[in-house]
């Protein structure tokens, strides 16, 4: 079997379209409006001559702060369980949040590979001074990416072939 690369996060960070952009193909449902029933989604990935199975994952039911928080413990134990690499995105525009802190201290614990990705930096160049706050996670570089233009996406998938 292949190794599995689960993508985890917060509802809205960008999950799907990060899955999205790096197997190159619109498959799962990327949405703005939240409470959309959105399954978790499998496909085959390549990178560099190495595969693995890419995973998204994603939120249902009405956005609560507790129902969020529920739902991210388990996405997070069913990656730990299933998962070679945990790629956890963050969003740079909120910034790190204490549902990303509770998420990171999980996975953390897990001693699974865990890639920061902080999502939505757009700009290209110097990386922007938000993105250094993601340090505090404990998840060590983070790596900026944005999803929806392709930056920082390669070093993304450099890393986490390092670990399978
Ligand atoms: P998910 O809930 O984590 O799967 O997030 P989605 O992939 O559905 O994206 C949520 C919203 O963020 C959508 O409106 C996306 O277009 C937007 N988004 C995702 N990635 C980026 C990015 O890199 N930059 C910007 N500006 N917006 C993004
Ligand atoms: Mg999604």
């Amino acid at each position: 079997a292949k190794p599995i690369v689960a993508i985890v996060g917060r509802p809205n960070v960008g999950k799907s379209t990060l899955f999205n952009k790096l197997i190159g193909q619109r498959l799962s449902i990327v949405e703005d409006t939240p409470g959309v029933t959105r399954d978790r989604i499998y496909a085959q990935c390549e990178w560099l001559n190495h595969e693995f199975m890419l995973v998204d994952t994603g939120g249902i039911e009405p956005y609560s702060e507790d129902v969020i928080l529920s739902q991210m413990r388990r996405q997070a134990e069913v990656a730990i369980e299933s998962a070679s690499v945990i790629i956890l995105v963050t969003d740079v525009r909120s910034g790190v949040t204490a549902t990303d802190q509770e998420v990171a201290t999980m996975l953390l614990k897990s001693g699974k590979p865990i890639i920061l990705c902080v999502n939505k930096v757009d700009s290209i160049g110097d990386t922007p001074a938000e993105v250094y706050e993601f340090y505090n996670l404990g998840l060590g570089d983070p790596i900026p990416v944005s999803s929806t233009h392709g930056h920082g996406t390669g070093d993304l998938l450099d890393e986490v072939l390092k670990h399978l």
